[in-house]
Formats: C-alpha cells, sequence, structure tokens
C-alpha cells in the first residue's frame, strides 16, 4: 500500500504525487503473491537466492500464496474501500520474480487482477534477466491496455558487491533489460538497497549516478536489513560487517535525492521489514520517524529533487 504517513509536501517526487498526478484519485497498491517462482532459487540460476532473501521471495507483505489471487486482493481491498470508497487500484505481483513463468500463466494471472473493479494497472516485480522475447511482447501488448510498473531488482551497480549478495546476473543484462522495456509504454522502476556489505557511501552514489543515465521511470530505495534464515543472517554472524547507522542511511538517502533526476518517481525511501524475523537493524522498526526524519534533513540541507539540474 501507498506510504500515506503525513500530509507535509515533499522534497522528492513521491509515488503519491505521481498516482494522483496520473489517475486524479487515491491509488492504492495491493501486494499479491502469485505463487512463482525465481530462477535464482530454483537452480536455473542458483539454489540459494540472493542472500538476503526471505522465505517467501522478498514478498513479507505479499498475500497468502495458499488463497487464490482474488480472495487476496479482495481481502486487502475491502478494508481500503471503507475509508476510501473512491479509490482506485494497482494489482502488485511482489513476492519472487512476477515474470518467471510460461505467458499463458502470466496472462491468468494478471489479467484475472485487471478485470476487478477500479484496477487502473499492475506493477510487476521481476528480475532482468527473466524477459524473454515472448514475455517482452506480452509486455508490450498489455501496457497498450493498461497502466504497466515493471520493477526491476538491480541493488548495486558494482559487480564485487553482487557477486558477494548472489544477484545472479549482471550489470549488462539490467541495462539491456530497461532498453528493452522501454520499447513500450512501460513505467520502469529500478530498485536499489543502500548499506549491502561493504559499499561504502561512494558506491551507493554511484548506483544513483548510473541509473540517471538510463531511461528508468522510478527508483525504490531500500535499507539492508537482515532477517532470520537467510544466507545474509549467516554472513552477518561470521563476519560482523558494518551495518548502516540510521544517521547514516538518513544521509545517503538525502544525497542521492540530491543528484536524482527530476523526473525519476520516488517509490520507496525505506525498506519495511517482518518485524517478527528482523535481526537488524533494529531502527528500521519505526518507519514513519524514519521517513519524517529523512523529509526534515531534507529540509535542513535545502535539497529538493526538481532543483537538480539535467
Ligand atoms: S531475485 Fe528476488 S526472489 Fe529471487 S532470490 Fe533474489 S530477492 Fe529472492
Amino acid at each position: 500500500m501507498l506510504d500515506e504517513f503525513n500530509n507535509k509536501p515533499k522534497r522528492y517526487y513521491s509515488l503519491n504525487k505521481f498516482l494522483r498526478e496520473k489517475f486524479g484519485k487515491k491509488t492504492f497498491k495491493i501486494n499479491l503473491n502469485a505463487d512463482f517462482t525465481c530462477p535464482n532459487r530454483d537452480g536455473t540460476v542458483s539454489y540459494e537466492g540472493c542472500i538476503f532473501c526471505s522465505e517467501s521471495g522478498s514478498g513479507d507483505f505479499a498475500g497468502d500464496k495458499n488463497d487464490d489471487l482474488i480472495t487476496q486482493f479482495q481481502q486487502i481491498k475491502t478494508n481500503i474501500h471503507k475509508k476510501w470508497p473512491d479509490a482506485v487500484y494497482i494489482g502488485y505481483f511482489q513476492a519472487n520474480s512476477n515474470t518467471y513463468a510460461p505467458v499463458s500463466e502470466l496472462k491468468n494471472k494478471y489479467e484475472e487482477i485487471l478485470k476487478q473493479k477500479n484496477v487502473v494497472g499492475l506493477a510487476i516485480a521481476t528480475r532482468a534477466d527473466c524477459l524473454n522475447e515472448e514475455v517482452l511482447s506480452y509486455l508490450d501488448e498489455l501496457s497498450k491496455k493498461t497502466f504497466l510498473i515493471i520493477e526491476l531488482g538491480l541493488q548495486s551497480i558494482h559487480p564485487q558487491t553482487n557477486k558477494l549478495i548472489n544477484r545472479g546476473h549482471d550489470l549488462k543484462t539490467f541495462n539491456e533489460a530497461v532498453y528493452k522495456l522501454k520499447k513500450s509504454n512501460i513505467h520502469v522502476v529500478a530498485h536499489i538497497i543502500n548499506g549491502l556489505p561493504y559499499e561504502n557511501k561512494e558506491m551507493m552514489l554511484e548506483t544513483v549516478t548510473h541509473l540517471n543515465k538510463l531511461p528508468i521511470n522510478g527508483i525504490k530505495f531500500h535499507m539492508l536489513y537482515i532477517l532470520k534464515n537467510t544466507p545474509l543472517a549467516k554472513l552477518y554472524e561470521k563476519e560482523k560487517f558494518p551495518l548502516l547507522t540510521k544517521n547514516e542511511y538518513i544521509d545517503i538517502v538525502c544525497q542521492q535525492i540530491n543528484i536524482l533526476r527530476p523526473n525519476i518517481v520516488v517509490h520507496r525511501l525505506t525498506s519495511d521489514p517482518n518485524l517478527n524475523d528482523l535481526i537488524a537493524p533494529k531502527w528500521l522498526k519505526n518507519k514513519f520517524q524514519l521517513l519524517n526524519a529523512i523529509d526534515d534533513e531534507l529540509s535542513k540541507r535545502n535539497i529538493d529533487q526538481k532543483k537538480n539540474e539535467y
């Protein structure tokens, strides 16, 4: 669901603002688990997955995969509808790699959600190596019928980091996927993680500098967190690599917004870990306080994304 934590004007191009401009009303994303898998977990690329990935395929707040998609969708929508009867919805295929299946299966799952009342679009999270020609051609067709967001995990541009976190594809694959998707009318979002093991601030800023040059439409900033029962938890236990403090994270995000191309929509500014499984950092527990602190720091530094020069 969208962040709606205060009514302060934002110093970055927020998703809330973008969707209000686009649809003229309150728009909610509804997180779904369509029971796909991932080539980085099923053995096609590896069995281990990205080292931070949870059992749910990084979809801890997606619906229950044992429920059908309509049930998942309606359960969340019913609660929102009581408060915002005029709202419209985007079905968000979040868990695992949501283009990693035959097109016939993608079509059934996506279009089932598109048929639901007041659904104005789809957001589909996937990997750059899960977009073959057949899938791209179907996504092109879909983008002519509805507002389509494709969210691609990048995490970092640095090869040594991506090797350490077992990303399983390289930057070239990511770059090529962005250009292929942008041949269609698709809103492409890059997902990055700040605070990956052994990355310094300059490296995190370089990741944003790189993305500024690609024709992406949106970005998601995440803070690295460590969940129980993940390979990252084992690495943390063994190497005790430093995690960013809250103030370091705020500083880095502010500097990233200070260089972000003005027309890139900020879909997210922090992470939402499952608190039952969170090992560290504990400061992520209070998301709203963190978002407020980022707002305050942007004001203090007089940073405003729309003033950035390009
Ligand atoms: S690509 Fe996504 S689902 Fe696959 S292992 Fe990495 S984080 Fe998990």
